[in-house]
Formats: structure tokens, sequence, C-alpha cells
């Protein structure tokens, strides 16, 4: 991951994106903190490691993912666009990406329990898989009213030996589970390993997980003959999107586009758009942009997708925001609706609702017919039917 120091790309400097990131943990998770940051660099670069994680990318979740240029969208927005097939990965996201080299991390760490909080249940499904396959005990945290949005994601993770528990405070959704998820970690600190999903959390989370997310950046590169113009990717965490970006960040001639979830809009005061409305803070271990509401306390927010429906956003693309570096565009709920139904008329391919809002930038913005266009499809819309239903598809 050492770059070289005239390097655009944000490699975290103790931990800090600029003034975004640290670690702001309670006392009883310092060991476990110190051990990670010690240690993850040097055994994720090590060659057994990276001989098992390639070897487990490549057999069991299916790397590499397909760039598909896709004619029909091409031909709509009279421009070249290529979709990267996350949603083609094994359980149906980018997240499994992560999931796998935090869990053989865990493994050489010698923890036998892992931890983790899900939204829409593509993060636990993710983990849960990986730790069946690898004989460990699973436990997945989950907010009440998205387990009853995502149920089908709930039998998913129970089918596969996890112990999927409920959590019924503040707005029962993603950030009352990471909460849980700490909790859970702060009560058994030496036999368990949190996987966290996204680029946020405590130093060292949001490196760790863009460096394995960084696979999907260097697939992109290696696949196409040369940079794209354009590279869209949507934003909850940003995970899929930083892992999208990672090897453009230093190159001015892609110019990288994150498109985060407006909900209802941004005057809704449940919005979750995070990068365009929140204010800095320090939320779940890191200093970020957060959404707070009059008093200060963590908004909750609302979104179609349970994996955008967040209240903060990872620290590197505060950073990256800040700096001018990626333009963040916000999309509401029906404009992501209207992009994933464009997607199935015209390319048979079913989005995550999520990934439907990287799709719908190129409603927003213009393109010209020589330039080349690559968006992070980072999920498939299974787990999304419900929501589609409802929404009269
Ligand atoms: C979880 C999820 C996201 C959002 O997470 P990031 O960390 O921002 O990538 C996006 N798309 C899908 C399909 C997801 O499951």
């Amino acid at each position: 991951m050492s770059e070289p120091s005239d390097n655009k790309f944000p490699d975290a400097v103790e931990g800090y994106y600029g003034s975004f990131g640290g670690a702001y943990i309670p006392e009883i998770l310092e060991e476990n903190i110190r051990n990670l940051k010690e240690n993850w660099s040097s055994i994720c670069l090590s060659s057994d490691f990276v001989k098992e994680y390639e070897s487990l990318l490549n057999q069991y979740v299916g790397r590499p993912t397909p760039m598909y240029h896709a004619k029909g969208l091409s031909e709509l927005y009279k421009t070249h666009i290529f979709l990267k097939r996350e949603d083609l990965c094994h359980t149906g996201a980018h997240k499994i990406n992560n999931a796998t080299g935090q869990i053989l991390l865990a493994e050489k760490l010698n923890k036998k329990r892992i931890v983790a909080e899900t939204g829409a249940g593509q993060h636990g499904i993710a983990t849960a898989s990986v730790c069946a396959m690898r004989g460990l005990e699973c436990v997945i945290y989950m907010g009440a009213e998205d387990m009853i949005r995502q149920s089908l994601n709930v039998k998913r993770m129970s089918m596969m030996g996890a112990k999927v528990i409920s959590v019924n405070s503040g707005s029962k959704s993603l950030k009352d589970a990471t909460n849980e998820a700490l909790r859970d970690w702060i009560n058994h600190p030496n036999d368990t390993h949190y996987v966290i999903g996204s680029v946020v959390g405590p130093a060292p989370y949001p490196e760790m997980v863009a460096h394995f997310q960084s696979v999907i950046g260097h697939e992109i590169l290696r696949q196409l003959s040369q940079p794209p113009d354009h590279m869209i990717a949507c934003v909850g965490g940003g995970s899929n999107a930083i892992g999208s970006f990672y090897p453009f960040l230093n190159n001015p001639e892609v110019r990288l586009i994150g498109a985060e979830a407006a909900g209802k809009g941004l005057k809704d005061p449940q919005t979750p758009a995070t990068l365009s409305k929140g204010q800095v803070g320090v939320f779940h271990g890191s200093r970020s942009y957060i959404l707070q509401n009059q008093h200060g306390q963590i908004q909750s927010t609302h979104s179609l997708s349970a994996g955008l429906d967040y209240p903060g956003v990872g620290p590197i693309h505060a950073y990256l925001k800040e700096e001018g570096l990626v333009n963040y565009l916000s999309i509401q709920n029906h404009e992501a609706l209207a992009a994933a139904r464009i997607l199935c008329n015209k390319e048979g391919i079913l989005p995550a609702l999520e990934s439907a809002h990287a799709l719908a930038v190129l409603e927003k913005e213009s393109f010209s017919p020589t330039e080349t266009i690559v968006i992070c499809l980072s999920g498939r819309g299974d787990k999304d039917m419900m929501a589609y239903q409802k929404h009269g598809f």
C-alpha cells in the first residue's frame, strides 16, 4: 500500500486523511486497534497471504468480475459505457472482497469469533458465507427495521450458520447495528474480530477496507486498454467507490464521480446525503462528515436503499470532497428507481438499488460521444424486489 510521498492518494498518515479519520475508541479496544494497526499491512502484504487471498478471490468470489460494454445504455446516452460487474461476485455484491480479506486476517491474528454489522444484508451475507467456509463462529447485528426490509437476506445468513441479532434501538437500521457490533467487540476484545463492512470506523479500518476493495479498480485498469474518462460509483460508507477510484486518484485525466443517496431530497430532514448536508464530527470511531439534528444527536435517515441509509461517510471521502478530487452528486429515490428500470430494459440486468444511484448519474451529467465511462455496478437487485414491486415495477 505504500505510495510515493508526492502521490495525491490520501494514504492515511497515522490514521488521518487531512483532518479526517483517526481512532476515537474506548480504552478497552486500544489493544485490539493497536494490534491491527501494527500488523495488518505486513500480514496482508506477505506473499503467503496474497497467494491465499487471490486464490479465494478467484475460486470462491469469482474474480476477476467482467467489464461489460453496455451497448444499449451507450446508445441511449450517446457515449461509451462500461459496467464493472461486482453484481456477479459470489453473494451478489462487492462486500465479499473485503469480508474475505478481513476474515483471512482474523485467522492470522488467532481470532475465532467474527462479529459484523449489516444494513441491506449484503455485508452480513458475505461475512456469514466466508465464516461458514472457514469454520468460524459468526454473529451479525442488524436493525429490526432492516430485518423486515431484507427478510430474505436474514434467512440466507441463518442458513450459513450465522446468528443474526435484531437491534431495536434508535432508528433500528445500520447505525444502530454498528453501535451494537462495536459493543459486542468491547465485551469480547480477546477472541473476536469485528469485520467492518465499509471504509468507516476507527483507523486502520478505512485504509484496510480500501486496500481490500482496491481489487476493483486494479481490475478496471487492466481490463480497459487505457484509463476511462469518467469513473462513477455510489457512496454509502464509500467502499465500492474508493475501491473503484483507487488507481485513478493520481490521474487528473480521470474524472471521479461519487453518487450519494438523497432519499426524498436534500430538503427532507431525513435525507441521508451526508456529504451534501453533513457537518464535521466524530461518529463510529472516526472524524468525518455526519448528519446531526438540531440537538446534536445523530440524525436518523431514510433512503429506499438500505445500503446507503447511513448518517456518516468514510473519512477518505470527506477528505476527497474537501480537496475537490471527487465530484459528489446526490441522487433521489425516484431517480434511482428510474435508472434501475432503464438498466433492466436496455441491458437485462437488475441492479441493486444502491448501484442504481450510480447509474442515475447518466441523467445528470453530459458526456461526449468519444468518452469512456465506467460505472461500478456494486450489486445485484434480487434483494430489492420488494421495494421495486412497491414502486410499480
Ligand atoms: C453495501 C452496499 C453499498 C454501499 O456500501 P459502500 O461501502 O459505499 O460501497 C453499495 N452497493 C451495494 C450493492 C451494497 O451492498
